[in-house]
């Protein structure tokens, strides 16, 4: 299976929905991506009385699971669910969500009082102009190269012991293991079920951590996975290994590499750092702000294991420190006598 089959067949088909009108002219603010990032981002800038645009090609992260856990209130609820309401939200305080994905972002002239300026083109071939550029793409989840494994993505094949942990709790377990990370993913793992298989799959394990998998139970197989089986229902039954032998397991938790979704964006020059057994991220300070002038960077594009709720709140925080740098902006605009920003965040 190649990397693009693979990824197709994690995807979840995820039907377009109403999209707004692209804005003319300048806005003030451009969210790429509409997961709970930047929506959170784009509430704070709509409600702060900015002109902002959420461009999103809608396909979140976790749009294979059936409902999102683990954040407060909203635990239990669809992620489809959450997406379309902070839509409505946003729309209502007059921000647009347009449905279509970026295929280039970069800065252009300033304006004439010295104020940033980037063009986002679509997929399309439309493009909008902005002052300010939130990034919020989230990431890709890449997972090893076993067959069969993809295609239980999101519900028998798990990475996350708070998002669907309680829901595989007591199942027979086998830990796919991608490195060093696995190790204390076993232990998380252990505490939701007795029935638990650390599969090294090639990585290293030192001695002590296999006398602290003994301690606990958990049991090693050092021979390579060849495949995911599944029973004549198509559920997943277990993991064939390289001698031929099955182990029953009905769950496999395996911590992908988490890739930030940087595709169209190379014109922002953003840097991107790389996090040792974990995956590549935009790199970025507090409250997401970049070393690129007037682009912030949000949710799971930078912070890899940001769940929906750490996503939502950087993307509040670096909407409201958009808002904050307009507002010096406007200011500095009005002291030069050049027409200043108006309480709408209209163009200029
Ligand atoms: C299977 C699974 C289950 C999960 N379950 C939970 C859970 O129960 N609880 C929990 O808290 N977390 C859960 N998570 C984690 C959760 O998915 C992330 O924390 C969350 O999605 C991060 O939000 P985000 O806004 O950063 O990115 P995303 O939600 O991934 O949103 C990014 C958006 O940007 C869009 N985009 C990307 N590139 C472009 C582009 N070039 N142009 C336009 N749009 C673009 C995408 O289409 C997407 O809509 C789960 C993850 C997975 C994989």
């Amino acid at each position: 299976m190649t990397e693009k089959e693979r990824q197709e067949a994690m995807a979840v088909a995820t039907p377009p929905y109403a999209s707004d009108a692209l804005a003319e002219g300048t806005v003030d603010a451009v969210v790429i991506g509409g997961g709970a990032a930047g929506l959170n981002g784009a509430l704070i800038l709509a409600r702060s009385r900015r002109s902002v645009v959420v461009i999103d090609s809608g396909s979140p992260r976790n749009a294979p699971a059936e409902a999102v856990h683990g954040f407060i209130v909203l635990d239990g609820t669809p992620p489809s669910d959450v997406l379309r309401r902070g839509r409505e939200q946003v729309r209502q305080y007059g921000g647009r969500v347009v449905f279509g994905e970026v295929v280039s972002a970069e800065s252009a002239a300033p304006s004439a009082d010295g104020d940033l300026r980037f063009t986002v083109t679509l997929a399309d071939g439309r493009s909008i102009t902005a002052r300010r550029i939130l990034v919020a793409t989230g990431l890709t989840d890449v997972l090893p190269q076993v067959p069969g494994l993809a295609e239980h993505w999101g519900h028998s094949v798990v990475h996350c012991p708070y998002c669907h942990g309680w829901e595989v709790r007591d199942e027979p377990i086998g830990i796919l293991a991608t490195g060093p990370v696995s190790i204390g993913h076993a232990f998380l793992f252990r505490q939701l079920t007795e029935d638990l298989t650390y599969f090294t799959h090639g990585t290293g394990l030192d001695e002590d951590s296999r006398a602290r998998f003994a301690a606990r139970g958990i049991r090693v197989v050092d021979t390579p996975v060849t495949e995911v089986v599944d029973d004549e229902g198509g559920a997943l039954a277990g993991v064939r290994l390289a001698d031929g032998q099955v182990v029953a397991r009905r769950v496999v938790a395996v911590a992908a590499q988490l890739q930030a979704r940087t595709q169209g964006l190379e014109g922002l020059g953003l840097p991107v750092q790389d996090l040792p057994n974990l995956g590549r991220g935009f790199a970025s300070g507090m409250a997401g702000t970049t070393e690129v002038p007037g682009v912030w960077v949000a949710g799971n594009a930078t912070d890899l294991v940001a769940q929906v709720g750490a996503s939502a709140a950087a993307g509040a925080l670096a909407g409201a420190d958009i808002n904050r740098m307009l507002a010096i902006a406007d200011t500095d605009a009005a002291l030069q006598g050049i027409a200043g920003g108006s309480p709408q965040g209209a163009t200029r």
